[in-house]
């Protein structure tokens, strides 16, 4: 079972930094130690442990270290004391007596309150020795292979924990990791323990044997073990139970049980004992002394308790687990998944971080911090080394972006000293001076809008430095230092370190001369379209890609009687005639489809408008607005209606004319064609000297003459009539009368007239002398055709109706058949041919009263009925 076993494990399976002082102890070699106990304060319990083997034997140290942390944990006043028997390097029973009488010595008067065993040896010495010993005092044992009730026989007050090995589970786990393994070889010593494992592999192994082969090597002398081991087959896995001592007694430590299997084999090996697995060893399904020492620990604490030692069990159910040794599994090709669930694998190559994560973490982050420091020490040399590089870099860059700025630009220091310059601004000035704000006096410089000289401590740069004012776009009239007169903008502003101080300034100017001229030119264009724009007596607007009014003219102001700034951005239906929507008539939707210049007149109250929407469209030939044009076209439009009124006339005119004509031939053919066939009368009867027929003849040549004469006459003074009346005056229309009846006396008798008109009948405006004549036409045609009348009677008269002035001739003469009423005012026309006249009157009458914007008609109820002729003038 020996195994050398390093500090650094010892120190792993102290699990706590605490126990250190306790394993120095342990590992010096100790045979009795009374350590664990915390000796400020009087012990509470006594607990003695007698080991089977010696100290540093690393299964004894295993069941010690956790026995010894498990009571001092559950009582941490307890007193253990350790015994070693040495049973490897000396027999017990050999050496019983002494023992019993050191044992004897040492607790005869400080008896243990409970005795602990480790390991077969220890309680086979113990056991016939107990009850003179340690008489009465309760037994716990722990680490025992070759269990059996009968072991304990009269036995009282014990209890303990058995250990138990895990052989079928390592056989099945080396079968398969290793598949192709033919044999099993089974290594173990010569003592009774030894024989016990060697029954129980036996037993154990039995069900297996069809699948692999099982070699033996037990109960060997060194030469004979090391013979047996170089003759094992190749393919053989080794089963190890640790020999204590060989045949002839000779006692092999752990560490010579290993390097006995590695130094004459090559073969994989497996163990059943945790601490047995070594550096070299595979490892198992294993059991643990700490895990032995925690249960007697715990059993122990029982007793001390109270709990009677009977009514504690045995404990037979310690589980082993599987450990394996990381070199060995890479060794022999092992992979880590083919182990069985929960492996635990030690040995890995870097495993301080996981074994000593404090310590790791802790180096790991000094080591950090220390890398931080340094490297913060080395990036910041490098970023100062780079940050004057940078410097440097941006210094030249800020000098040649100063430079290519179009605008003068001057950096100064605290003292406004020149620092950076550029030649846009030595071009401003002709040259580049570095003075001090006392010598800005230098600079010749007006305030553009006052004109007044600036002063040295006016200038911007000083009031940046001295005040640590910002300002914009000042306008100067400078004179350089080569003599130009110039207009600038100037910008100054103070430049600041972090803390806000002022280090230095910056000026910047343009030259703005070129601008400002090129700006009055084109104010005085603007002006001028303005004006022009304002001069057109049309109302325009222009109008955007929404047709909402962008500039309007003086006239369109006018139209729309608003204030400019109330018509901009308005729509020009919106103002002209206060809708909503375009009127129907707009052309504006009519130019939007059809993209050109639309035109429509519209009439408002007594005005008429044209109005014109010409599109405006962009480089692309994209409509982006319109010129929309209003023109009043009144004047035009009354110009138009006049003239058709004109032309209506004319052509009425001209078929009157035609009329006429064809009525005159008609009527002057006849007196003609009397007189040419009377003068052939003539020429026949004066050939026959027929003189009474000449003298007849030449009457009827004569009234055809004189009936021609008068047509002409007529026809003349209905030609004269024809022509515009006079200028209108106020005419008394019952004086007209008068006066018409006066010129007819000669056909009239006084008896036949009766006047009706009322004592106050508004004048008419009308030409007098046309007007009596129409009262002279209607008079002369009454008295002639109620002549044979007894008496004869004509009533002249007038009233007001309405706006109008009717006036009447009426007579009780023969009357006028229905359907000639209308029929007797045309040319020439009469009803009857007998009666004298020309069938002019009625026309003439007709053409004056019409003339005078009035209307003439007659009525009459039929023949014989009398006849009344009626006309209405406007007041
Ligand atoms: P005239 O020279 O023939 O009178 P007018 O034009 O004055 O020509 O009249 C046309 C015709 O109308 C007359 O010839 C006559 O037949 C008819 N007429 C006019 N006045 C009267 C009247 N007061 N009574 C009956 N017939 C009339």
């Amino acid at each position: 079972m020996p195994s050398p076993i390093s500090s650094h494990s010892l120190l792993r399976a102290a699990g706590t930094i605490a126990w250190r002082p306790l394993l120095l102890l342990v590992l010096l070699g100790s045979t009795a130690a009374s350590a664990f106990a915390d000796h400020s304060l009087p012990p509470r319990h006594r607990v003695l442990l007698i080991n089977s083997y010696h100290a540093g034997y690393p299964w004894s140290d295993g069941i010690t270290t956790a026995l010894g942390a498990e009571l001092a944990r559950a009582e941490n006043t307890l007193e253990l004391s350790v015994e070693y028997l040495d049973a490897i390097r000396h027999s017990p029973e050999k050496l019983a007596p002494e023992m019993v009488a050191l044992l004897q010595e040492k607790y005869r008067l400080r008896q243990p309150d409970v005795l602990i065993v480790a390991d077969d040896p220890a309680l086979q010495f113990i056991l016939p020795r107990r009850e003179k010993l340690f008489p009465g005092v309760p037994l716990v044992f722990c680490g025992i292979n070759n269990y059996s009730d009968t072991l304990l026989a009269g036995q009282k007050q014990i209890t303990g924990v058995v250990e138990n090995l895990d052989m079928a589970g390592t056989i099945e786990l080396i079968l398969r990791l290793h598949p192709q393994a033919g044999k099993i070889a089974f290594i173990t010593g010569s003592n009774i323990t030894a024989q016990g494992f060697l029954q129980n592999f036996r037993q154990t192994s039995r069900p297996y044997r069809d699948r692999v082969a099982f070699i033996e090597l037990t109960d060997l002398s060194l030469d004979e073990l090391t013979a047996a081991l170089r003759q094992l087959p190749p393919d053989t896995v080794i089963l190890h139970t640790p020999i204590l001592h060989d045949r002839d007694g000779v006692p092999l430590s752990p560490r010579r049980n290993i390097e006995l299997i590695t130094e004459h084999t090559g073969l994989p090996f497996y163990s059943l004992w945790e601490h047995a697995i070594g550096d070299k060893g595979i490892g198992g399904i294993v059991t643990s002394a700490a895990g032995q020492g925690e249960v007697a620990a715990f059993q122990t604490m029982q007793i001390l308790r109270g709990v009677q030692p009977e009514q504690i069990p045995i404990r037979h159910d310690l589980p082993n687990r599987p450990i394996f040794n990381y070199p060995a599994l890479q060794h022999y090709r092992i992979r880590e998944v083919s182990l069985p669930p929960g492996s635990e694998v030690r040995n890995r190559p870097a495993v301080v971080y996981r074994d000593y994560p404090g310590t790791t973490f802790l180096a790991g982050l000094g080591f950090v911090l220390l890398f931080g420091l340094v490297f913060a020490l080395l990036s910041n040399i490098m970023k100062r080394r780079q940050a004057m590089m940078l410097l440097r870099t941006r210094k030249n860059q800020l000098q040649q972006i100063v430079e290519s700025l179009p605008v003068g630009v001057w950096l100064a220091d605290r003292d406004g000293r020149l620092i950076m310059g550029n030649s846009a601004g030595r071009k401003i000035w002709g040259e580049e001076k570095s003075l001090g704000i006392e010598e800005y006096g230098i600079f010749k410089g007006w305030w553009a809008d006052s004109g007044r000289l600036i002063a040295a401590e006016e200038w911007g740069m000083a009031r940046a430095l001295r005040r640590g004012e910002t300002s914009l776009d000042e306008l100067i009239d400078i004179e350089s230092f080569d003599g130009e007169r110039k207009t600038i903008t100037h910008s100054a502003m103070p430049l600041r370190d972090i803390d806000g101080a002022i280090i230095g300034g910056m000026v910047v100017a343009q030259d703005v001369t070129e601008r400002l001229r090129k700006e009055d030119t084109l104010r005085a264009l603007a002006n001028e379209w303005q004006n022009t724009f304002n001069a057109v007596r049309d109302a325009i607007v222009i109008l955007d890609r929404d047709f909402r009014i962008l500039h309007s003219n003086q006239a369109f102001v006018q139209l729309v009687a608003r204030e400019p700034q109330l018509i901009i951005g308005r729509h020009c239906w919106e103002l002209v005639h206060h809708s909503a929507t375009p009127l129907h008539s707009c052309p504006y939707a009519r130019m939007l489809e059809s993209r050109k210049g639309e035109t429509s007149e519209f009439c408002e109250g007594d005005n008429w408008w044209e109005t014109r929407v010409d599109p405006i469209v962009d480089d692309d030939g994209r409509l982006c607005g319109a010129i929309h044009i209003i023109s009043d076209i009144t004047a035009r439009k009354r110009a138009e209606i006049d003239r058709q009124a004109l032309i209506s006339q004319l052509e009425e005119r001209n078929t009157e004319l035609e009329q006429f004509t064809y009525s005159v031939s008609h009527d002057l053919k006849t007196p003609l064609v009397t007189i040419s066939g009377f003068v052939g009368q003539l020429r026949e009867d004066l050939t026959k000297n027929n003189r009474d027929c000449v003298a007849i003849d030449l009457d009827f040549i004569e009234s055809s003459a004189i009936q021609m004469g008068k047509l002409l006459d007529n026809l003349l003074h209905l030609a004269r009539s024809g022509r515009a009346i006079g200028d209108p005056q106020p005419v008394d229309l019952a004086r007209s009368a008068r006066e018409a009846v006066d010129l007819a006396s000669g056909i009239l008798t006084p008896e036949t007239v009766r006047f009706n008109f009322p004592a106050e009948l508004p004048p008419v405006p009308g030409d007098r002398d046309r007007l009596r004549e129409v009262f002279q036409n209607l008079i002369e045609n009454a008295a002639k055709f109620c002549q044979h009348r007894q008496p004869p009677l004509i009533e002249i008269g007038g009233e007001v109706a309405g706006s109008h002035v009717r006036c009447w001739v009426r007579d009780n003469g023969i009357g006028i058949p229905q359907p000639y009423l209308e029929r007797i005012f045309g040319l020439f026309e009469r009803l009857d041919n007998s009666s004298p006249g020309t069938g002019i009157g009625l026309s003439l009458a007709r053409r004056i009263v019409e003339k005078h914007g009035g209307r003439i008609w007659a009525e009459s109820v039929g023949v014989d009925q009398g006849s009344t002729f009626y006309f209405i003038l406007p007041v």
